[in-house]
């Protein structure tokens, strides 16, 4: 099987079309979404439809459940909590229901799916550095943890030869039959932060067990007028052609 993990989405559709495109002319049979489908971008439902329309099995993200009112937008930025109002607007029942039911965790026979941390899903912790990463390390049954929040992609991983050590590795292509723990964050399809605009993706090839880092190009300039003309805050469009 080859899996298509989707990173944080956020409403941008000319992204996800995109990125869904790209990951099926490399043999993708089934998608998964590590959660916040919706918040920044001017397309939520259309985002969620999709997904839909290709079965994606998806966890539930900060934004997801902000939306949703399972937390507080106190901690989110102003832009960030406006574009969460907004979306509520645009939502109807059926795309709320569809976000209410998704999971916090997924666990599939080689993997797990979280939007944060496996130690502490609800929490919506952020992994920046590799002790960030120890407790979901410490918490893992699977050897291998897909993730998503922070937007950039990065593997923090405990080698075979050294379970004690954790260390991270930037390469696009990650040999798992290496490794004793891979927790892999897959990047932001909708609204990359490590300063290179194009979407990130990956794709797990379970039967090589080899796990591609992918980097996208898509029409930047339409999904930032989607959000210029929807009246969200201009600098969410700005900051996608600067991938920040
Ligand atoms: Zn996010």
């Amino acid at each position: 099987m080859r899996y298509g993990l989707l990173g944080d989405i956020h409403g941008n559709l000319t992204a996800l079309e995109t990125v869904i495109d790209f990951l099926e002319s490399e043999g993708v049979d089934q998608f998964f979404s590590v959660g916040d489908i919706v918040g920044y971008g001017a397309s939520p439902s259309e985002c969620i439809e999709l997904l839909i329309e290709k079965k994606v099995r998806a966890v539930k993200g900060n934004h997801d459940a902000a939306c949703l009112r399972e937390i507080s937008t106190e901690f989110f930025n102003p832009h960030a909590r406006r574009a969460v109002e907004w979306t509520r607007d645009q939502l109807d029942a059926e795309h709320m229901n569809w976000l209410s039911e998704l999971p916090m965790v997924l666990t599939l026979p080689e993997c797990s799916i979280v939007h944060g941390t496996l130690d502490d899903p609800d929490q919506f912790e952020y992994v920046q550095c590799t002790d960030d990463a120890d407790p979901t390390l410490d918490e893992m049954v699977l050897p291998i943890c897909f993730a998503g929040h922070t937007h950039v992609p990065v593997t923090i991983v405990r080698l075979l030869d050294d379970i004690t050590r954790t260390a991270f590795t930037l390469e696009p292509e990650i040999d798992l039959s290496e490794l004793s723990r891979a927790f892999i964050n897959v990047g932001s399809v909708g609204q990359p932060r490590d300063e290179d605009p194009r979407a990130a993706a990956s794709i797990f090839d379970t039967d090589t067990d080899l796990v591609h880092m992918r980097r996208i190009a898509y029409d930047i300039s339409k999904a930032a007028q989607s959000i210029r003309n929807a009246g969200l805050p201009p600098i969410l469009a700005d900051r996608l052609f600067l991938g920040v």
